[in-house]
């Protein structure tokens, strides 16, 4: 089984945190769009499985695109592999372009499930971060996909926002409960080099939220979400029962994947690759650059992707993909966090409790073979 990932790297504003692959020079959107056509054709080949289970819109804003245009790409990907047993459809959409028409031509297409970019549902931190839209239409945009079918919403709320404390994050989780979204993804906020958020911090404008700020928040998601039906199944995220992300929890489970766009990964087993070209030079021609994978890389990838579940690493899968000696270091390097309660080992599972996933990667890191 395989997945499909389509960036569609444009926006038509800029958060104030956000350093992933995007672009506001939307004149460059047709041909951009063209050109992720001539990649399917050309690199589907890349993965050897044609047995696709998940498709996945993400970016940039991918509701910048009129929802024909998903159908299109899925109609295209339907000439390469095989989509009969796909099980999920989802695009990442931002609440203001939810508008009733969209809505109603998502609906004709075969898309199942959507991911709002909401954040926070106080218009106050909303305005600090630079989004487009405010809490009124991102509830409207949740009520308007529930009442046309959709029930599959994810949203992505953000946290550890200094001068937004806990009160503004237990309305955000409040409304969300409300509005019985079936998914939510909290991410703390990182401050990346090149963002406003960094250069203001810079400036001395704002700062970063310390460690026990961090640790409360944290604390608070988990006790409304999981006090409310939530499961916590992976670092990030919360889903109602039956509800996990499947598309990323392949990636997790190091299915092969094809990432089309710029600035997309795609892995097929052994190797990874991207092209991260200026879109101008995308349209054109696409170049990549890439890594091959060796035994160590793919170990320490299966140390990254386990620990972030909740299901954690099994030991003997282990000892049958690398050999009795790498369990046996593994044990040995496990064993001052499971004295510090850091990990848990039951049976064959070593595994992080959900309670310190907040400090996940510094005990994923100590498990890497350098
Ligand atoms: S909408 Fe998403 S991709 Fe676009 S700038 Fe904001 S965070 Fe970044």
């Amino acid at each position: 089984m395989a997945g499909l990932y389509f960036h569609i790297p444009f926006c038509k504003r800029i958060c104030a945190y956000c350093d992933f692959f995007r672009s506001a020079s939307l004149h460059l959107k047709e041909g951009v769009v063209s050109a992720m056509h001539d990649e399917l054709r050309e690199e589907h080949s890349f993965i050897s499985d044609r047995d696709v289970r998940t498709i996945y819109f993400g970016g940039g804003t991918p509701s910048l695109l009129a929802p024909v245009e998903f159908q299109r790409f899925i109609d295209d990907a339907d000439r390469y592999f095989s989509l009969s047993d796909v099980g999920e459809i989802t695009i990442e959409a931002n609440p203001d372009d939810i508008d009733a028409k969209y809505v109603a031509e998502l609906r004709r297409t075969a898309v199942n499930r959507v991911s709002l970019g909401v954040q926070s549902f106080n218009d106050a931190e909303l305005r600090f971060m630079n989004r487009r839209h405010n809490a009124e239409e991102a509830v409207a945009a949740v009520k308007r996909l529930q009442d046309a079918g959709i029930e599959n919403i994810t949203i992505d709320l953000i946290f550890g926002v200094d001068g937004f404390g806990e009160d503004v994050l237990r309305q955000s989780l409040m409304q969300a409960l409300e509005l019985q979204v079936q998914h939510v993804s909290a991410y703390h906020l990182t401050i990346e080099p090149s963002t406003t958020f960094h250069r203001r911090l810079c400036r001395g404008e704002m700062r970063e939220v310390d460690e026990s700020r961090s640790e409360a928040e944290y604390a608070l998601i988990e006790s409304v979400l999981c006090g409310a039906g939530f499961e916590h199944y992976e670092v990030s995220n919360y889903a109602r029962e039956g509800y996990r992300s499947r598309h990323n929890s392949s990636y997790w489970q190091g299915v092969q994947y094809l990432g089309i766009g710029p600035g997309a990964h795609s892995f097929n087993g052994e190797q990874r690759r991207w092209c991260s070209q200026r879109l101008e030079d995308y349209v054109l021609s696409r170049e990549f650059q890439g890594e091959q994978l060796s035994l160590k890389d793919k170990y320490n990838e299966l140390i990254m992707t386990s620990l972030r579940r909740v299901e954690g690493i099994s030991l003997s899968d282990v000892e049958r993909s690398f050999g009795a000696e790498c369990r046996k270091r593994l044990v040995s390097r496990a064993a001052r966090w499971i004295d510090t309660g850091d990990l848990s080992l039951d049976g064959d599972s070593l595994h992080i409790p959900t309670s310190r996933f907040l400090i996940s990667d510094a005990v994923i890191e100590s498990l890497f073979d350098e």
